[in-house]
């Protein structure tokens, strides 16, 4: 089996190859961590999107989605706490002159004692066949237990040094760890500084009157800052929720994994205002909600957990991260926190405006606590096609390389073609186009032998081939390929519609939520 760089590479490849995602300004030689979606790489992520979209805010009658600008008054970041503590600890290594993330360097280094117990758990599990019990294996086998315990020692003094403010200490733990740096292979480090994720930019012309702005490093505080005007205008009751998604901005200092840490990238947020005290019963109600709409996608749900936080941000009580098997490990995907009433007092400290909820069972004002879900749109794109990029030996020992994307996200639904270039199986195939595109994303191709073509629909994620022949004229048959299992069906040419729909269909996914 390939390992994981080289699976992680052909993911990266293939996503340009076949118009997923290009660097950005590539013919300079690109930006670091900036990438464009290319023409299929749209299309997946608006159908995300709007899988996302329609999950949170057309399922629910308590939830709207809003659209707010991505610049703001510089005080909303004040007030949110990012100016004073939007901060990552750096670490520069003197002999290769690279950056990390001190924080990034501890994790790497315990999620390599992760892959030792789980190579461990593989290994048992074949020794022990069907009577494996692989939680009492975790809990028993002195060596497993040892690995656990040094893993949670390590993130438990790495949590309470970054809680503190204790960089020095961050330093130490590097150190004591023996960690080297990758490209240099040395320990010589610098100290660890704090460095703030902002980017800055100016509002106006003229130097003296110029005011300073920030590029928003979360949607989240566009909901906070119109809480009050959502709820009026909309009638809101308590308890309900604000939708969002849109780009967001953060100078990152590692940027290397492809779109999964982008310096600009595009997130999906729902802040939900409850009831004060009865935050902890909606936390585990979307932690619980968030999970079955990523399984409904069906990537296997032995590709994801919850990492629930020791280390809480300033502004929550509690937190968990819905993590993914990317193919560099597991990562965080998704982040659920409970964000207490902090992002609402601050703005009614700081714009001296009330923003609170006038309880009419309770005859009380307060100001709502918030849970929040917050996804990257691009991390979950990421999410989906590495998952999806499969390599399969076929039965004649040839290999295909298939992009199984759920076919309700796939950018292109089916591909109409005609098996030769002539004897009037073009037009008829033109017609299907011309009929299917009101519906479904369609494309038409007719260059070189149906085979070749196949393969490379299944190489682009196309769920389906209609393949138009001799017959077709006489009888309105087309040949049907699916995707997945290579099987392919004589239908009639009225059928295709229906038959497509079904499978593509927003509709029959969600409900498996
Ligand atoms: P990380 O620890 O990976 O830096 P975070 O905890 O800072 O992420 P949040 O602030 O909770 O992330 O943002 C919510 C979601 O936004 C994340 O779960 C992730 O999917 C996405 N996200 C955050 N930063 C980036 C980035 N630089 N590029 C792409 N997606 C991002």
């Amino acid at each position: 089996m390939a390992n994981q760089e080289d699976i992680f590479k052909k993911v990266i490849s293939h996503a340009k190859e076949y118009g997923y995602i290009f660097q950005s300004s590539e013919i300079y030689d690109g930006l670091s961590a900036v990438y464009d979606y290319a023409q299929n790489g749209a299309e997946l992520k608006k159908n995300i999107r709007e899988y996302w979209w329609r999950a949170m805010v057309q399922l629910n009658k308590n939830i709207v989605g809003i659209d707010a600008a991505i610049l703001m008054h510089p005080t909303t970041w004040k007030a949110s706490g990012h100016v004073d503590a939007f901060n990552d600890p750096l670490i520069d290594n003197k002999d290769s002159k690279k950056r990390y993330r001190a924080d990034v360097l501890v994790e790497d280094y315990t999620a390599k004692i992760e892959s030792k117990i789980e190579k461990e758990v593989k290994k048992a599990a074949k020794r022990f066949g069907d009577s494996f019990d692989k939680a009492q294996f975790l809990t028993t086998n002195q060596r497993v237990v040892e690995y656990q315990k040094k893993i949670d020692a390590i993130l438990k003094r790495l949590g309470k040094s970054l809680e503190n403010e204790d960089l020095a200490d961050v330093k130490a733990l590097i150190e004591e760890l023996g960690i080297v740096c990758p490209v240099s292979g040395s320990t010589n480090w610098t100290d660890v500084k704090q460095f703030n994720l902002m980017f800055g930019t100016k509002l106006g012309a003229s130097a003296d009157s110029a005011m300073d702005l920030y590029l928003r490093p979360e949607t989240a505080q566009g909901i906070f800052v119109n809480f009050l005007n959502v709820q009026k205008t909309g009638r809101m009751k308590i308890p309900f929720g604000i939708a969002q998604t849109g780009k967001a901005f953060r100078n990152e200092i590692v940027a290397r994994q492809f779109i999964f840490r982008m310096r600009e990238f595009e997130q999906m947020e729902m802040q939900f205002f409850v009831k004060p005290g009865s935050q902890k019963e909606w936390y585990e109600a979307w932690k619980e909600n968030r999970m079955k709409w990523h399984l409904s996608l069906g990537l296997g749900e032995e590709n994801y957990r919850f990492h629930d936080h020791e280390k809480l941000a300033h502004y929550a009580d509690a937190a968990t991260d819905i993590e993914f098997r990317f193919p560099f490990g597991f990562k965080e995907l998704e982040g659920i926190h409970s964000r207490t009433d902090f992002d609402l007092s601050a703005h009614e400290k700081h714009s001296g405006k009330k923003l609170q909820y006038f309880d009419h069972e309770m005859n009380e004002s307060y100001v709502p606590y918030v849970v929040e879900t917050s996804i990257g749109l691009d991390r979950m794109f990421l999410a989906i096609f590495s998952h999806s990029l499969q390599e399969e030996t076929l039965e004649n020992n040839t290999t295909r390389t298939v992009l199984k994307l759920p076919a309700v996200l796939a950018p292109t639904k089916a591909a109409v073609l005609p098996l030769v270039k002539k004897d009037g199986l073009p037009e008829v195939a033109h017609q299907i186009v011309e009929d299917l595109k009101w519906d479904f994303n369609v494309v038409y191709d007719e260059k070189d032998a149906v085979g070749r073509r196949y393969r490379r629909q299944d190489a682009v994620g196309t769920p389906f081939c209609i393949t138009v022949d001799h017959q077709s004229l006489e009888d309105q048959t087309v040949t049907l390929r699916h995707r997945d299992t290579m099987e392919q069906q004589r239908v009639a040419i009225s059928e295709v519609k229906g038959i497509i729909s079904k499978e593509v269909d927003m509709k029959s996914w969600l409900i498996k939520m």
